[in-house]
């Protein structure tokens, strides 16, 4: 439960100012909208925003109309790239409710990324207080539709004008949503991996455990060239001996054995510590399920898929939750897993996890934030 635990940092009271938009989307406008929202291209009409500078600390905290940012051309993160983000969802839970999933998690990892990053640490319960207002305020913009959401997007980014490399002294941090369907429509495909053996996303010492844009700027060379290959998704290998299985370019990954053991890549500094992944292995331990965190080389992983010792694999993340993987190409081989297809536990596991999200399942994790 460590990583639903939050400090209680607040220096003073900071009081967000509500600022209702003058012309919000009309409600027919709006549902029209939410039919078929797909994922990250319908935006709600307010965000939150707080800004930081070295003589007044976190100041001005707002749930605003939806507006581009004023910057100046030489604004720290358009050089050296300071910027952090979290991804979250709210859903509308059976009775009508709203609710957030482990959110002081997001706060801590947020926190955590924004030390990586040499930023000023966003207070734990500013960032679980702007994201809650602004998702009471956009309550309505939950599609009601099988599977649908509001994506969350808190972002940070250095905004002081200088030229010099150093650490900036001012900041926005701010939080947008988006109206998001369910990420497959029915059950999810399995998707088909392809393993990048030139370029990695991180190294020990780097930033792979920072959830920055700069790792995903660093992994999208890798990820058009699986795409131009025709495969869904890259793996990445460790930077060191390029061997260990590390994550993809946003998801974590799990693999099921033949004797119903399951394992996930180890954390250690160049894999994102994904709150996806901690709440399936929780859930899996529960079921009396052996989750071993140790490192898996992608060589012993197309020999186990040969022999049929490895029967499923999964990769997870917020935006799709779970994600069953079919196939894998390393080099010239491509390789099976299981049946190809979503494997039983996977969807299972989906299926658990899912319940518990949308309030169709009880929560004995105390994973459920409801805010209204
Ligand atoms: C966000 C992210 C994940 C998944 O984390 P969740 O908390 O489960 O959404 C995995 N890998 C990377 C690189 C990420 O940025």
């Amino acid at each position: 439960m460590m990583l639903d635990q939050t400090t209680s940092d607040m220096p003073g009271q900071l009081r967000f100012v509500e600022l209702p938009h003058p012309s919000p989307t009309p409600p027919a406008e709006r549902a029209a909208r939410l039919e078929n929202p797909g994922f990250g291209r319908v935006f709600t009409d307010h965000m939150a925003t707080i800004r930081y500078s070295e003589a007044q600390g976190w100041y001005d905290a707002q749930i605003c109309p939806r507006a581009p940012f004023q910057m100046d051309p030489a604004a720290g993160v358009l050089h050296y790239a300071q910027e952090i983000f979290e991804g979250m969802k709210a859903y509308r839970l059976p009775d009508g409710g709203t609710a957030l999933f482990r959110p002081r998690a997001n706060a801590r990892r947020f926190r955590a990324s924004a030390e990586r990053m040499a930023m000023v640490p966003l207070p734990e319960e500013l960032f679980l207080e702007s994201v809650r207002r602004l998702v009471k305020v956009e309550r309505d913009w939950i599609p009601p539709i099988e599977g649908g959401s509001l994506y969350l997007r808190p972002f940070m980014i250095a905004t002081e004008v200088f030229l010099g490399v150093k650490p900036s002294a001012e900041y926005i941090y701010a939080v947008i949503a988006s109206s998001v369907g369910a990420y497959f429509k029915g059950e999810a495909p399995a998707v088909s991996l392809w393993v990048s053996q030139e370029f990695t996303r991180s190294a020990p010492g780097g930033t792979g455990a920072a959830k920055c844009g700069g790792n995903y700027a660093a992994s999208l060379v890798a990820q058009t060239e699986a795409t131009r290959r025709g495969h869904d998704q890259v793996l990445f290998l460790d930077a060191v001996e390029r061997r260990w299985i590390e994550e993809l370019g946003g998801m974590n990954i799990f693999f099921v054995f033949d004797d119903g053991s399951i394992r996930t890549p180890p954390l250690g500094g160049t894999i994102l510590a994904g709150i996806t992944r901690d709440s399936i292995i929780q859930l899996a331990r529960d079921r009396g399920l052996t989750v071993a965190e140790t490192p898996y080389a992608i060589d012993q992983c197309q020999a186990d898929a040969a022999s049929g010792r490895l029967v499923e694999a999964f990769a997870c993340g917020t935006a799709a939750v779970v994600t069953p993987i079919g196939r894998m190409t390393l080099g010239e081989n491509e390789f099976v897993i299981g049946s190809g297809g979503p494997g039983q536990l996977t969807q299972s596991i989906s299926q658990t996890l899912t319940a518990i999200q949308r309030g169709t399942a009880p929560d004995p994790y105390g994973w459920v934030d409801r805010i209204d």
